[in-house]
């Protein structure tokens, strides 16, 4: 992995293990800095664009963006953020919500294979199959899924326990698929949601944004963050590594994520495909062909010319021509009857 600066200290490998309570939410940076903070982003930005055009050439390799986090944590913006610093023919971006009853007639992995993105893209989930680990357990799904005793007749813990694996051995399987997979938890303080769901309510053109469900996740919060560290200490790796941000600064969680996404890019690599001989030597009678059009065009440009002259003039040139092809052919006799004398 590309060395990581600011970003390094929230990335969890497998290597640490999350203590969710000892990250901070604010990033400890000054509103001062933000004006060249911002700055360094928008070069981050135009960096990953460069890379990007390269991994859709390449198109051996994909990256999936995985975003979770508490409500009014500033998912929607972090994706706006992304797709902004990007080719939008390059990314895609995929919503997971509670799931309909098609996709609950299915194992919890359906629903996210099909928005695997192609090789060469960057896909972003707004949340993921990680909320079948997060909300599943702290409402006890498990208990109400339709399946045989032989899946649920084990304990909560033993259930999610079995799912983490799932999940390690899916990111492997993607890994060794071609894939990179970045999970990012955007990590708000509780004093910054109320703010935020505060201005859901007060504000007319955020209105629609509040939902009053999102305060009973609230009033769970303490065991969701339980649960949160909990998923994340059992699936962090470092082919699919947690980047637990801070959450309270969007201008700073903008910048960290942006130095995350630049770096895995960064990482892969990815370079324009070169070309076999066959396809150069295509490639160049095309070029001929091209070039040749381009000298047509200048002959015509010439004859154009000679069109727009006045009537005296064109007859002044045709009889200056015929006369020198007088000469010519007159100067060709002559050498003929000599050499014919010679002999
Ligand atoms: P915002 O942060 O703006 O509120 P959101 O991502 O919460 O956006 P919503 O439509 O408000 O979007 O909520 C989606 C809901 O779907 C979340 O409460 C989430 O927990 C729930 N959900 C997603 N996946 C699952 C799942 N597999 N099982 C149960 N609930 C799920
Ligand atoms: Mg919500």
């Amino acid at each position: 992995m590309a060395e990581l600066t600011d970003a390094a200290k929230y990335r969890f490998d497998g290597e640490n293990k999350l203590s969710i309570r000892a990250m901070d939410t604010d990033g400890n940076v000054d509103k001062a800095d933000r004006i060249r903070i911002e700055a360094d982003t928008k070069v981050m930005q135009q960096k990953i664009r460069a890379l990007q055009d390269r991994l859709y050439a390449d198109g051996r390799e994909g990256v999936i963006v995985i975003l979770q986090a508490m409500d009014a944590a500033g998912k929607d913006s972090t994706v706006k953020h992304v797709m902004s610093g990007v080719n939008p023919q390059g990314v895609e971006v995929h919503s997971f919500k509670t799931p309909s009853a098609d996709e609950l007639a299915h194992d919890y992995l359906w629903r996210v294979n099909k928005c695997i993105p192609a090789r060469g893209m960057i896909a972003i989930f707004n949340r993921s199959y990680y909320e079948d680990v997060l909300v599943a357990r702290l409402r006890e799904l498990n208990k109400t899924y339709k399946m045989p005793e032989r899946c649920i007749s084990k304990s909560t813990e033993e259930f999610y326990k079995e799912r983490y694996e799932d999940i390690r051995n899916y990111e492997k399987y993607l890994f060794h698929n071609g894939y990179r997979i970045v999970k990012i938890f955007l990590n708000v303080s509780k004093k910054e949601q109320k703010k935020r769901f505060l201005e859901r309510i007060e504000e007319s053109s955020k209105n629609w944004k509040f939902n009053p469900g999102d305060l009973d996740d609230r009033a769970a919060w303490d065991r969701y963050h339980e649960i949160y560290e909990d998923a994340v200490n059992a699936t962090a790796s470092a082919i699919a590594p947690w980047y637990v941000l801070p959450a309270d600064k969007k201008w700073y969680t903008h910048y960290l994520v942006s130095e995350i996404l630049l770096k895995t890019l960064e990482t892969i690599d990815p370079k324009y495909p070169k070309l076999d001989e066959n396809a150069r030597i295509e490639m160049d009678k095309c070029r001929k062909i091209l070039e040749r059009e381009g000298k047509k065009d200048k002959n015509k440009d010439k004859d154009g010319y000679k069109d727009s002259l006045p009537e005296e003039e064109k007859s002044r040139l045709k009889a200056e021509k015929k006369a020198k092809k007088a000469a010519k052919e007159e100067a060709g006799e002559k050498a003929g009857e000599e050499t014919e004398q010679e002999e």
